[in-house]
């Protein structure tokens, strides 16, 4: 299919692309990667009236250390965030979830920005701007704001930006040194949507002690959702086999999951128990 006929711009910079959407508000629609976007308007599934294509906008290109977090700005797309040394070394968790997202061509074009802004309750980046506590810098032509993860995304597909404001920005804190993180997901195919995902990161004080546990899981509900009972029952303990087994079966009994065509709520819910325990048991191994 073919989409409904729409008036396309393309700015050369942010402060024109936030002009263009203060001039056309809900009419209009940001292309970054157009990965998602652009099978949508196919479908007739969107009919933007204005594509505003970011593409040309080379100030939003940038993956930098700033202030105690690894700045990427909207522009910057999934692989060259997969293959930064930055990336690897400041933001482990972002690294460790970037090779699940889509394909190798997909990543090319996707951007960071573009998948958070998209809210896919499946969507890898979101679990990990959510467990890391990401801060979001949204940009229109009266300013710029800031909010974190948990204002960011309202439901699926739904994120709290206002018609005439762009996402320009996301900030991922550095890893502390005692901290470990993990990725995990379960999908039915190897290079296909998760079924079930988990990013965790968790922070340790002296030996296993945990001092503060963040878990964001996938395919829990209509968008990325912290496990907060089980980080509550993980803080202040010493990370051990019956604890890590006590914070398993918490999880595959407050989990409220989908239930699809892709897998039923009884199934996420045990995989969600199971990932858990699985994620802990590698934070333990890198705690040793
Ligand atoms: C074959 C294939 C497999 C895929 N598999 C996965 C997968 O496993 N996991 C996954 O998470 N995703 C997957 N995707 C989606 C992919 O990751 C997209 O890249 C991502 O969802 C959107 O990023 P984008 O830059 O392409 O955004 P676009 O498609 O351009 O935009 C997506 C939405 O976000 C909005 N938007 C984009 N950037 C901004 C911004 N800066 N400010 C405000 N709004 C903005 C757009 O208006 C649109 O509504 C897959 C895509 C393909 C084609």
């Amino acid at each position: 299919m073919k989409p409904a006929s729409f008036k396309y711009c393309r700015p050369d910079s942010a402060e024109e692309a936030c002009s263009l959407l203060r001039e056309h508000g809900a009419d209009a629609r940001v292309l970054a990667g157009g990965q998602s976007l652009v099978p949508l308007m196919n479908m007739r599934i969107l009919q933007p009236r204005v594509l505003i294509d970011i593409n040309r906008c080379s100030d939003l290109a940038y993956l930098r250390e700033e202030d105690g977090t690894v700045a990427c700005g909207a522009l910057t797309r999934q692989g060259d965030a997969e293959f930064s040394a930055l990336v690897a070394e400041q933001v482990p968790l972002l690294a460790a979830a970037l090779p699940h997202v889509g394909v190798r061509a997909s990543r090319n074009f996707g951007t960071v920005c573009g998948s958070l802004a998209h809210a896919d309750p499946l969507g890898e980046l979101p679990s990990v701007a959510m467990a890391l506590d990401a801060r979001f810098v949204i940009a229109s032509s009266r300013g710029k704001r800031e909010v974190g993860a948990e204002e960011f995304f309202i439901s699926a597909l739904t994120n709290c930006l206002a018609p005439d404001e762009m996402l320009a920005e996301v900030r991922f804190p550095v890893a502390r040194a005692r901290s470990a993180s993990v990725f995990l997901e379960i999908s039915n195919r190897a290079h296909g949507f998760a079924v079930a995902g988990l990013a965790i990161c968790v922070e340790m004080s002296e030996g296993r002690h945990c001092s503060q546990a963040r878990l964001a899981a996938m395919g829990t509900g209509d968008t990325t959702t912290r496990l907060k009972e089980v980080e509550t029952l993980l803080e202040g303990q010493t990370l051990d086999g019956a604890i890590i087994d006590e914070a398993g079966a918490l999880a595959t009994r407050m989990a409220e999951p989908l239930d699809d065509v892709h897998a039923s709520a009884a199934y996420r819910r045990q995989v969600m128990g199971s990932l858990v325990k699985r994620a802990l048991r590698r934070v333990l191994e890198r705690a040793s």
